[in-house]
């Protein structure tokens, strides 16, 4: 900690009135608007949630149309996005928001809180930004800005150095603009004091900054040594009858509430396609032919995934279940389905070869995934 206490506020509001980025929720800005934006920037960068959040808007305008929504269809304007268990959350939020506060989203931290899927960083996000509340919402660029400019060297991600950080922000938030001071933080650290690149010439806090007096501006913040994903190898079934795929939908895990081709836990290159065979036969379906595909293998936050793909030709479909769809090539845009389904699909109809993509949506300038989900790594049950 610097040995005199720094001021931040007046620097940082005059520096965000003039550099602040023109966003579609800091536009006709309302409680809702801040709700869904801050749901969606979590773990995902701005520039992916935007054209997002302008269909998700124009689609659920107010808390009461997305309460009155189902799950699929709130889950199919998310398609895409990841981390679904906020889409889910998001429209249960709304539910509780019509049942137990008339409509109204309520404006104090331990209000927002007691809402599902609202943890400390969204609900100190939406009082301050909407509320205009003295609260402080540490976030991976607030928490980097702050451990910066204090020069704090102990790991970020211990939770005795986040609360110092968050009691030191909590400490800077002015009596008035407080929404405004918490943007402010997340769009230094987003523009300015950047994670790997800190533009410590051009930044307003440079004057009282330790890190930058002290040389260690791109040292900071430190971490503990982050442990291996662990690998999932599965068998992916692309079952089709020539114009139509079958997906199912994922009871719980890892990408729960989507929708996705059947598939089951990789047990060696032999038993493969037995296994391709067996998911197909499980849905009653008559089986014509099975051809392999390739992989697809898909890196999420927690999980390194590949899925073997085989192409399931079958001349019969079986009995409906709720559970069960089959969807045109081209329908499943309508329902709720992940990147990593629609990689899939498209290897298991479309080209043959190997897809080996990272998910790159992720940043660390992007928003804390809150710890009332699930994150994925916990979740997913191949
Ligand atoms: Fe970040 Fe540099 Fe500004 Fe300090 S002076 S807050 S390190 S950009």
């Amino acid at each position: 900690m610097p040995k005199k206490p720094i001021t931040i506020a007046r620097a940082l509001l005059r520096w965000y009135d003039r550099a602040k980025r023109d966003l579609p929720w800091r536009r006709d800005p309302s409680p809702y608007r801040t709700l869904v934006s801050e749901f969606m920037l979590q773990q995902t960068v701005v520039a992916t949630v935007e054209p997002y959040f302008a269909r998700f808007t124009a689609r659920f305008p107010d808390v009461a149309s997305l309460a009155a929504a189902g799950d699929d269809d709130v889950t199919a304007l998310w398609s895409g996005l990841g981390y679904y268990a906020r889409a889910r959350n998001l429209r249960r939020a709304a539910m509780a928001i019509m049942a137990d506060h008339g409509g109204a989203i309520p404006s104090s931290e331990e209000a927002l809180r007691a809402l599902p899927g609202i943890g400390p960083y969204t609900a100190a996000a939406v009082a301050a930004i909407a509320f205009d509340a003295r609260a402080f919402a540490l976030d991976g660029n607030t928490m980097r800005v702050l451990a910066r400019l204090t020069g704090e060297r102990r790991p970020v991600d211990v939770p005795a150095t986040r609360a110092a950080l968050h009691a030191r922000g909590l400490a800077q938030v002015p009596r008035r603009r407080a929404g405004d001071f918490n943007q402010a933080v997340m769009e230094l650290g987003a523009l300015v004091c950047t994670p790997r690149s800190p533009r410590c010439d051009v930044c307003p806090l440079s004057p009282g900054c330790r890190a930058r007096a002290e040389g260690q501006a791109a040292s900071l913040p430190r971490k503990r040594p982050r442990a291996e994903r662990p690998v999932v190898r599965v068998v992916c079934a692309c079952i089709t009858d020539g114009a139509r795929v079958l997906v199912v939908k994922r009871r719980a895990g890892l990408l729960a509430g989507t929708w996705s081709l059947p598939e089951a836990a990789d047990r060696g290159a032999r038993a493969r396609p037995g296994v391709a065979r067996r998911l197909a036969e499980a849905t009653g379906a008559r089986v014509a032919g099975v051809a392999y595909r390739g992989a697809v293998r898909h890196v999420f936050t927690h999980r390194d995934v590949t899925a073997e793909l085989f192409r399931v030709d079958v001349t019969a479909s079986g009995p409906p279940a709720p559970e069960r769809r089959w969807v045109s090539f081209d329908g499943l845009g309508a329902l709720g389905v992940s990147t990593f389904a629609r990689k899939t699909v498209a290897l298991g109809v479309g080209n043959v070869g190997r897809r080996d993509d990272r998910k790159s949506r992720k940043s660390r300038t992007a928003r804390p995934y809150e710890k009332t989900q699930k994150p994925d790594t916990e979740a997913f049950r191949p």
